[in-house]
């Protein structure tokens, strides 16, 4: 569910026209919804209530200051990935010790920097990493609460750039080696090893998966328990899927009775990271057609937006819906042009110069022409998180309604900014 919708044929988010944004604002830049972004987080919490599972949203998803305070204002935690997003967590205002942070490649000035902010716990992926964060506790004179992030070897039906979870994955470790660390944990004097995590991957539409890799953590924590090995805490990750298209992804509420009787059954304290359910369909980017181009064998819409303001086409083949902002001569196609005849398929590109720069292949749309502008729907989450100076394409603002209300939570890049940082040397 969204914010976005038609009314008298003009696009609306809440109760803003888009279209009056796009030429107050100039194009491309993105809209969120706060009403669906809060919305989404509600209906997660209320799923799980009688668990009380600290919902941690997963920053790389959206990670725009005024996106992560509207939520950290709400009760969420955060889920971090890296120092700088430690540095955006703190900066809106998240108690660090509703922050976990995950990552393969933690380096050591990142994790000193959240041991210092003290926040609840590294989720660890590697033998190596307990011993750094070992030796960096030792030398702050700290402990340090760690989870270990499993690697439960299961199949997801999503894209093979977006799975995290089988064997072969870069993520967490097997449980053999997770027995062994658990067990040998005195070793590492500074640490207390409090929980499991596991994160499947993204855009998992059923339950099917998440039910399998609980059974199996819960499994070995019982296992655990067994060789006197207690934990308090487990992190089951995010992955939540959401409609791009035509998929029937669970409900919050779907998803929660699939899982929620397994972890009733335990004292464990759950932790929840949702990222792409929060935001994914809170967010449009709104794009303006430069072009159009008919060619013997296709009919191109060049628009202003490109892969590096959203990747997710290009890098995963993703699909989102393309709408008019405006309705209203929007008649079901009638291409004018005699050559293209009955053809009512575009291909919808950007202009940066490489051929995956698309954002829809062979698509219906209704009759357009040069300087309409179109709404690329879903793109709220890893959007403009994953944006790029590529083509030295400034990066779009960013823009929040709430109710009639509209924010700019950040202004478009200037070409100062893309030169920023850079440097003549003098030879
Ligand atoms: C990316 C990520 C998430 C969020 O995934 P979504 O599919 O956006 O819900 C959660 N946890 C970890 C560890 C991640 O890397």
């Amino acid at each position: 569910m969204h914010d976005f919708v038609y009314r008298d044929k003009n696009l609306y988010c809440e109760q803003v026209r888009v279209e009056d944004l796009a030429r107050h604002f100039k194009t491309p830049f993105y809209i969120y919804s706060s009403k669906t972004i809060i919305e989404h987080y509600l209906k997660l919490k209320a799923a799980f209530r009688e668990i009380k599972p600290l919902i941690c949203f997963s920053v790389k998803a959206n990670s725009n200051l005024a996106i992560l305070k509207l939520l950290v204002d709400k009760g969420a935690g955060l889920d971090i990935v890296s120092g700088g997003e430690l540095y955006r967590a703190l900066k809106a205002g998240c108690p660090s010790k509703k922050i976990v942070y995950a990552s393969v490649g933690k380096r050591e000035d990142e994790i000193r920097a959240a041991i210092e902010k003290e926040i609840l716990f590294f989720n660890i992926e590697s033998h190596s990493e307990l011993e750094t964060i070992n030796r960096i506790a030792k030398d702050l004179k700290k402990r340090v609460s760690v989870a270990l992030r499993v690697n439960p070897d299961i199949e997801t039906k999503t894209h093979r750039y977006i799975r995290t979870a089988r064997a072969e994955d870069k993520f967490g470790v097997d449980f053999d080696s997770a027995e062994e660390i658990l067990l040998k944990q005195d070793a590492f004097s500074n640490l207390r090893i409090k929980g499991l995590h596991i994160h499947l991957g993204s855009q998992i539409t059923t339950g099917a998966p998440f039910v399998r890799a609980i059974s199996k953590v819960l499994n070995f924590i019982q296992y655990m328990a067994g060789a006197g090995i207690t934990l308090q805490h487990l992190d089951i990750g995010g992955g939540l899927g959401i409609v791009y298209d035509k998929e029937t992804p669970q409900t919050a509420e779907e998803f929660a009775r699939r899982v929620m009787p397994f972890l009733k059954r335990t004292k464990l304290k759950i932790i929840l990271e949702p990222g792409r359910f929060i935001v994914g369909n809170a967010g449009i980017l709104v794009t303006k057609i430069i072009y159009i181009k008919h060619t013997p064998y296709k009919n191109f819409i060049i628009v202003d937006a490109g892969m590096n303001d959203l990747i997710r086409p290009a890098l995963y083949g993703a699909y989102h819906k393309i709408l008019p902002l405006s309705k209203s001569k929007g008649q079901p196609s009638k291409i004018s042009r005699p050559e293209a005849g009955k053809n009512q398929k575009y291909d919808v590109v950007g202009p940066v110069c490489e051929s995956c720069d698309f954002f829809a292949k062979n698509r219906r749309l209704p009759e357009l022409k040069e300087g309409d502008y179109l709404a690329i729907m879903g793109a709220g989450a890893y959007g403009f998180s994953m944006a790029s100076n590529y083509n030295s394409r400034p990066r779009a603002a960013e823009v929040i309604v709430v109710k009639n209300k509209i924010h700019l939570i950040r202004k478009r890049e200037t070409y100062q900014d893309l030169i920023r940082n850079e440097i003549i040397p003098k030879l």
